[in-house]
């Protein structure tokens, strides 16, 4: 099995630069993401100079630990040699192959890299910002968090101090995994139902993250948006040449890592979106692959239609609690549709149950889904019931109201009372 990989960098649609870097250098088994921060292009300089720097250490056979230990060195050396630099740092979340096909993820920072395996998206890294700790810690909910507006402060960067702490996180790849590297200025735009919906829909790893920058642009665009999409592949498929691409900060492509990543701004008619495709090749290759393709296709198509209108989950459709028919985000054309909308709202819920529906949670039964939601509505019920009552008359509100919650979009059923709320 091995990894390839498409990417895409986007200005977005406020910033005037770019300071997001990445890097896909198949040949060494080394992929990642860098989101830098300092202004006045020292942003662009500690996010190139970072990878720059992950990418050397990765050739010498390092370990993704020590690759990121001494970017940290690098961009902190650098911070240093320039007044202009000062206070210069980068986030980085590589994700690197060693010969004995081990994955490994390192992390500091809030970019992030998330999984997409059999259709389930999973984010596999924390973030190292304010209002995430606060919702680890339970002071923010995901919700507020999203909309919080010191949402882009990071608490650990590469560069910043002379010793850094670095996440790694060990994958188990299996082939059809799918993951997504990407920085803040995407996932504070796009959510990660919508994340998914798009890794599904895309087979084509640049395709998906072109797909990813637009659903950002479209919903705002403020930052610099950044997307490196890795499949693991058999080894027998996509015979292609293994390939490099260094996306610099404010750059152009180039073959190989600039020695100095100012050296790269020298290029500065750069086209504003950078995109590079996972596999080489032209319309032959196309060609050859297109015919089973094409049967595959068809079949999947049969069987996926038969799937999806047998599957069922619960997610949220306009702040309701909804039972949906299909999977969630959509399986090759065939679109979820609702089956129910339940009166009990997003705020409703608990922190735990917001997470778990954020995604859809999936049944294979309308009957199981159903049952599903009347867990809800119990707990909900139970939350809100006034400690004091007996409990005869506990069971007997919470039947009837069960039954006012059930009923469809179509009649109006007085509102039940307001969950208390908890100020972080
Ligand atoms: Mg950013």
């Amino acid at each position: 099995m091995r990894l390839i990989a498409g990417a895409v960098t986007d200005v977005g649609r406020v910033r005037e630069g770019n300071e997001d870097s990445f890097v896909i250098d198949e040949r060494i088994g080394l992929f990642a993401v860098a989101d830098g921060m300092g202004g006045h292009q020292a942003g662009e300089v500690a996010s190139a100079t970072a990878l720059e720097s992950v990418r050397a250490l990765t050739a010498a056979g390092r370990s993704v630990h020590d690759a990121l230990v001494a970017a940290n060195s690098a961009v902190h050396e650098k911070a240093g040699s320039k007044p202009g630099l000062r206070g210069m740092g980068t986030t980085v979340t590589a994700v690197t192959t060693g010969s004995d096909g081990r994955v490994t993820i390192g992390h500091v920072g809030d970019s992030r890299a998330y999984l997409l395996r059999e259709s389930h998206l999973t984010q596999l890294t924390d973030d190292h910002s304010l209002v995430e700790e606060l919702v680890r810690e339970g002071r923010l909910t995901p919700e507020q968090a999203s909309v919080h507006p010191q949402r882009s402060i990071i608490t650990r960067a590469l560069g910043v101090d002379a010793a850094v702490e670095v996440d790694v996180y060990p994958v188990e790849p299996a082939v059809g995994d799918r993951i997504l590297l990407c920085s803040d200025g995407l996932t504070t735009m796009v959510s990660p139902s919508v994340i998914a919906g798009i890794l599904r829909r895309e087979p084509d790893p640049t395709d998906a993250a072109e797909r990813l920058i637009d659903a950002a642009n479209a919903a705002g665009g403020e930052d610099n948006i950044t997307a490196v999409v890795i499949d693991v592949v058999d080894d027998g498929a996509a015979p292609v040449e293994p390939r490099t691409t260094v996306m610099a900060a404010g750059g152009a492509p180039e073959p190989s890592i600039p020695t100095d990543a100012t050296a790269a701004r020298g290029n500065s008619r750069r086209p504003r979106r950078r995109a590079f495709r996972g596999f080489g090749g032209g319309a032959r290759r196309v060609l050859l692959y297109l015919l089973p393709a094409l049967l595959v296709i068809g079949l999947a198509i049969g069987v996926s239609g038969w799937y999806a209108r047998n599957t069922f989950y619960v997610a949220f459709s306009h702040d309701h609690v909804t039972v949906f028919r299909g999977v969630p985000g959509g399986l090759l054309g065939w679109d979820p549709t609702i089956e129910r909308r339940d009166e009990l709202t997003r705020s409703d819920l608990t922190a735990a149950e917001r997470a778990d529906l954020a995604d859809g949670h999936r049944f294979s039964s309308r009957d199981d889904a159903e049952a599903f939601v009347r867990r809800l509505v119990a707990g909900y019920e139970k939350r809100t019931a006034p400690t004091t009552t007996a409990t005869a008359s506990t069971a007997a509100t919470t039947t009837v109201t069960a039954t006012a919650s059930t009923i469809g979009g179509a009649s109006s059923t007085s509102a039940p009372p307001a969950p208390p709320t908890s100020k972080p």
